[in-house]
């Protein structure tokens, strides 16, 4: 009983210890697929950033490819500068009318500012709104910031400038300068690649007091109070139905990415929503590359079907794992029982179920050696049923088994749990007492021949046996054998004197 439950116990602990392993090792390699995903989902996000960005640059630098190589727009350039003011106004719409047909071309893409000033900062024209000039660029801090890296940046314009140098006979006489808006990028981005996309900016980038840049609005994402939309992009995109999502995304990512959207890095993270997965991925956005980096952040948000796969694929994992590991268990267990079986089948005489001689020794050894430890007594009682071969003779060796076989039980239900009971040989019997001296022994030989000379077998009636019984002593008995035989010459002496009594072995 006590046996089972400590193997029940074993059993139990190695299937939850290597379950937790289990657990473990598919969980790491789980997470190692995750990030291997997210690193490719940020690069992904940075291909798709980078190849809209390289269309409008392809476009911004045909237009300037153009623009520089046209003499008369230049001289008249150069000219509008050193001309009379009453002639400004007629030279500048010159200019305009030279540079329409270019910028149509960009606002067909969408590319609303182009703006062309002399290298002071001072701006003689601005497509997107011809009536306003004469103000210098210069005195807007984003602009004095590509110019000087030095300056604090307080201010920014959403989007990516590029900054031409207009020469005529080698030397500068004015810059262009297109912009395109974040904005712009984002509608660009869904419309090439399908996805939803949104870009919030830091606060450090944005002016403080007004969260005004120019005509810009700007108000707190909802995925970090650090970090702002343009409220026009927001505005405008309110109505797409994917919005809703977005903003429970947001929502449920805020607390988990705060400290990585901090770190300034490009990352990539699972949400789950209404049972389904989105992969956000973030993208740094650094507007003047070099000297200011990492204003905010590019998101892309994707519904991912195959992420579900990482998780399915880890509970497949953990089911196999445990499948084989209950299978080597089972195995084990049998394993074990059948070895159980071999040595109790290896242990014990056939006919009585009784320990065999074999088993004797095994015992012997240890009982004597706990009794030397703990200087504790231990006793051997042999007996020898009487004229046993009358028996055999007379009702065959068929009843002789079975006198053998009952007389066994006769003999088991008379002594206690911790006495062990041997078939020494045909019909000769050993007990092992332990913990009992040789008057303790004696006691228990008389109980046991009483018990059998009582007993009414079928057929031969009654049976008796002598016994001899002997105390270990350690002085005297080098081994176990020499216990035996100080053991039989008592019996010897019971047989001698009569049979069916009990005789000891005294040690003077
Ligand atoms: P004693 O009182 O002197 O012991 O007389 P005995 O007839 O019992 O003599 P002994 O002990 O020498 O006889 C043992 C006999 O037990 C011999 C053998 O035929 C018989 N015997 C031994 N093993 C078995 C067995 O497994 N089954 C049966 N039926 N008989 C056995
Ligand atoms: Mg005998
Ligand atoms: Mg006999």
């Amino acid at each position: 009983m006590k046996n089972n439950i400590l193997k029940i116990v074993v059993f139990l602990s190695i299937y939850i210890l290597s379950n937790i392993s289990l657990y473990y090792y598919f969980n790491n390699d789980k997470n190692n697929r995750i990030s291997i995903y997210f690193i490719q989902k940020v690069q992904k996000l940075f291909s798709e950033y980078k190849a809209t960005k390289n269309g409008f640059k392809m476009l911004s630098d045909f237009v300037y490819d153009n623009i520089s190589q046209n003499k008369d727009l230049l001289n008249l350039i150069y000219t509008l500068k050193n001309s009379k003011t009453d002639k400004k106004k007629e030279i500048r719409k010159k200019i305009y009318k030279n540079l329409l047909n270019f910028y149509n071309l960009l606002k067909k893409y969408k590319i609303y500012y182009m703006t062309l000033y002399y290298p002071d900062g001072k701006v003689f024209l601005r497509m997107h709104q011809p009536y306003r000039f004469g103000d210098s660029l210069y005195s807007k801090n984003s602009f004095k910031f590509i110019n000087n890296p030095s300056l604090l940046l307080a201010e920014i314009e959403t989007g990516i400038i590029y900054n031409y140098p207009l020469f005529l006979n080698n030397k500068l006489i004015a810059n262009m300068k297109i912009s395109i808006s974040y904005d712009v990028l984002k509608q660009e981005l869904t419309k090439l690649f399908n996805s939803d996309y949104e870009y919030i900016l830091h606060k450090d980038f944005i002016s403080n007091s007004t969260l005004r840049t120019g005509q810009k609005l700007f108000i707190q994402s909802d995925i970090n109070e650090n970090f702002f939309y343009e409220e026009s992009s927001i505005k405008r995109d309110r109505s797409r139905v994917t919005n809703k999502i977005i903003h429970k995304i947001n929502l449920k990512l805020k607390n988990k990415i705060s400290n990585k959207l901090n770190l300034k890095k490009n990352f990539a993270v699972a949400v789950k929503i209404d049972g389904k997965y989105y992969i956000v991925t973030f993208l740094t956005i650094s507007p003047y590359q070099k000297i200011a980096k990492n204003i905010g952040y590019l998101i892309s948000y994707e519904q991912d079907d195959t992420f579900e796969i990482f998780n399915n694929v880890f509970w497949h994992n953990i089911i196999l794992g445990n499948v084989i590991i209950v299978l080597i268990l089972l195995f084990i267990f049998y394993f074990l029982r059948i070895n159980e079986r071999l040595k109790l089948i290896a242990a014990t005489d056939k006919l009585t179920g009784l320990f065999n001689r074999n088993k004797f020794y095994e015992i012997a050894n240890i009982e004597i050696e706990r009794a030397n430890r703990y200087n504790r007594p231990l006793s051997l009682i042999i007996f020898d049923i009487d004229f046993f071969k009358r028996i055999n003779d007379r009702y065959g060796h068929n009843i002789g088994d079975y006198v053998l076989k009952t007389l066994s039980s006769i003999i088991k239900k008379n002594t206690r749990k911790s006495d062990y009971i041997f078939r020494w040989g045909g019909e000769e019997f050993i007990i092992l007492t332990p913990e009992t001296d040789i008057l303790g022994a004696k006691k228990l030989a008389e109980k046991l021949r009483k018990a059998v000379e009582n007993f009414e077998f079928d057929t031969v009636k009654y049976v008796t046996i002598s016994l001899g019984v002997a105390q270990y002593n350690k002085k005297i008995d080098k081994d176990i054998d020499s216990l035996i035989k100080r053991a039989d010459d008592a019996l010897y002496r019971s047989k001698e004197s009569g049979r069916n009594m009990v005789t000891i072995y005294e040690v003077n």
